[in-house]
């Protein structure tokens, strides 16, 4: 635990002024979210409401709180009053659900899109022409209580790199079609939420502005 800040420090040294770290403490402490946050860290991811729904508690209230994983309708309300963004969206459904929690919070929630390039069978998310057909059907754009603010993709867990750089290029590719032709007056459609532990330098390099980092900076997690 004595290395969290230490980690920290390593990876935002890696990281580019426009790219920001999402620090994922699934499964972690809070007494380790808490080490990050006295090194400065103010973003954090989870992807488990439960869990989440305690850590808010006994964390500062300055902490931004990026829900990662795949969420179900039936517990959007729960993270409505205060969820930063929503990273994976992966339903009309979903997003219908989450501007009316946030209405009903008096609030704007800002979510992602999240697209499936990874060649797994078992990942969530929008294939790309899903994701072009929601956006171009435009009933999204009457829902005033979100906001969609870029995409989100996790690449296939490889060791091939000219693999991982292949899917976060296509996702890249996807946000600025998307961009012109959905977003073009928006400059709130701005974010590209790819790379973990192990592929962040690649996202780094395809376009990524949010790494979601767990492993480097808190250890493995005791699942
Ligand atoms: C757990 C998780 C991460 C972080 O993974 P690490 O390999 O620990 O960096 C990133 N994104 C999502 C969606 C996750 O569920």
């Amino acid at each position: 635990m004595g290395n969290i800040a230490s980690n920290l420090k390593k990876v935002l040294a890696t990281l580019p002024d426009a790219v920001r770290l999402v620090a994922v403490s699934k499964f972690h402490p809070v007494e380790e979210l808490m080490a990050a946050y006295d090194a400065g860290q103010r973003i954090f991811g989870e992807s488990h409401v439960q869990e989440l729904q305690r850590k808010v508690t006994e964390m500062p209230t300055d902490v931004a709180w990026h829900f990662i994983g795949h969420l179900q309708t039936n517990k959007v309300k729960y993270l409505a009053p205060y969820i930063s963004m929503i990273h994976a969206v992966d339903s009309m459904k979903l997003l219908q659900e989450i501007d009316r929690q946030a209405a009903k919070n008096d609030r704007v929630i800002d979510v992602l899109l999240e697209l499936h390039i990874a060649e797994e069978a078992t990942k969530f998310g929008f294939s790309p022409d899903d994701c072009r057909e929601l956006l171009s059907d435009g009933a999204w754009r009457d829902l005033k209580n979100v906001r969609i603010c870029g995409l989100m993709m996790m690449a296939t867990y490889t060791d091939d790199t000219a693999q991982i750089q292949r899917e976060m290029e296509t996702a890249q590719r996807l946000f600025d079609e998307f961009k012109s032709d959905f977003f073009a007056n928006e400059p709130s459609f701005c974010e590209r939420s790819w790379g973990m532990s192990h592929d962040y330098p690649i996202a780094v390099e395809t376009g990524a502005t949010l790494v979601r980092i767990g492993t480097t900076i808190f250890g493995e997690r005791n699942y």
